[in-house]
């Protein structure tokens, strides 16, 4: 039986701060957005918010509700196969309160709507629309699901005016099958990734690999290759972490030497970007990396 490793002190992370991070702290509680940022605890608050170097300022956004129809292994999100209603309102009240908001950067993301004939994705858009109608010089990331395999969900909001692309294959090829929901397939993200960019190839497209589930390298180097066969711009890499008891064990805390290893790699492979560590996440400091490395 798999023993947890401890964990090491490189996981281990302060408490967020930085020049923007009270001001949005206290701008959210008045604009009734749940970010993901602050609901999943996320230890990168202060490098995010706070805008670091070039002070570019993201935060991730959660649409469609807080209940998913799937259930991934490592997923704290709660499952239901019947959630509730679309908001109507919510892509106006969205795009109201970020063009209030002094963001730079934002990700919009949302649990998975298979209850949904066109997945969310006409919902997605419209909340994309709003945004770019109102606050124009906000860029705009959408990490999306799969549509349940539906090309025609993907090229909805790939035709929306967003920036950036984002869909996550998580995990490594052999992996798939125990890691997400049996909905999701390898070749099925790769395929809507691929199709975000044959439709709009203006598009930046992104993606992101957990480590740390029992992967092998050369596993992980087939993932980044089958990622830049698909023609995908940007990865990121991060170490999994068991968010309760319930979920799938960490395999390896994986060392951030090793992380830069895979950063070098991806690079070499030709991505525009490889935000790889131990505490990276597919949304890290996403618009400091954009404005330097895909704007430059
Ligand atoms: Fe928010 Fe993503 Fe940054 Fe975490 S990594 S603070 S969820 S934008
Ligand atoms: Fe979590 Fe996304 Fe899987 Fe739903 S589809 S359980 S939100 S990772």
């Amino acid at each position: 039986k798999l023993k947890q490793p401890r964990l090491p002190s490189w996981l281990k992370t302060d408490i967020p701060s930085g020049n923007n991070f009270g001001r949005i702290k206290r701008d959210l509680r008045g604009l009734k957005l749940h970010t993901v940022c602050e609901e999943a605890r996320c230890p990168n608050v202060g490098d995010c918010w706070g805008g670091g170097e070039h002070q570019t300022a993201t935060a991730t956004i959660m649409l469609m509700g807080d209940e998913c129809t799937r259930g991934c292994r490592f997923c704290s999100v709660k499952t239901n196969r019947a959630p509730k209603a679309l908001d109507p309102h919510e892509p106006e009240h969205t795009a109201e309160a970020i063009s209030r908001w002094g963001l730079d950067y934002v990700v919009l993301t949302s649990v998975d709507r298979d209850d949904l004939v066109d997945g969310g994705s006409n919902h997605f858009a419209e909340t994309i629309r709003k945004i770019k109608t109102k606050a124009p010089h906000i860029l705009v990331e959408c990490l999306t699901g799969d549509f349940g395999g539906s090309l025609e969900g993907v090229e909805t909001v790939a035709r929306s005016g967003l920036d950036v692309y984002a869909h996550n294959i998580e995990t490594v090829e052999n992996l798939t099958p125990y890691v997400r929901d049996r909905r999701a397939g390898f070749r099925q993200s790769l395929r809507a990734l691929q199709h975000a960019k044959e439709i709009n190839p203006e598009l930046i497209t992104k993606s992101s690999i957990m480590l740390g589930c029992g992967e092998t390298d050369e596993e992980v180097l087939h993932a980044l290759r089958s990622l830049r066969e698909s023609d995908v711009d940007c990865v990121t890499l991060g170490q999994y972490m068991r968010p309760t008891k319930r979920h799938m064990k960490v395999h390896e805390y994986v060392t951030p030497e090793k992380f830069k290893y895979w950063e070098t790699k991806g690079m070499e492979l030709g991505f525009k970007y490889v935000a790889s560590g131990p505490l990276v996440r597919s949304s890290y400091k996403a618009g400091e990396f954009y404005i330097s490395n895909i704007l430059k």
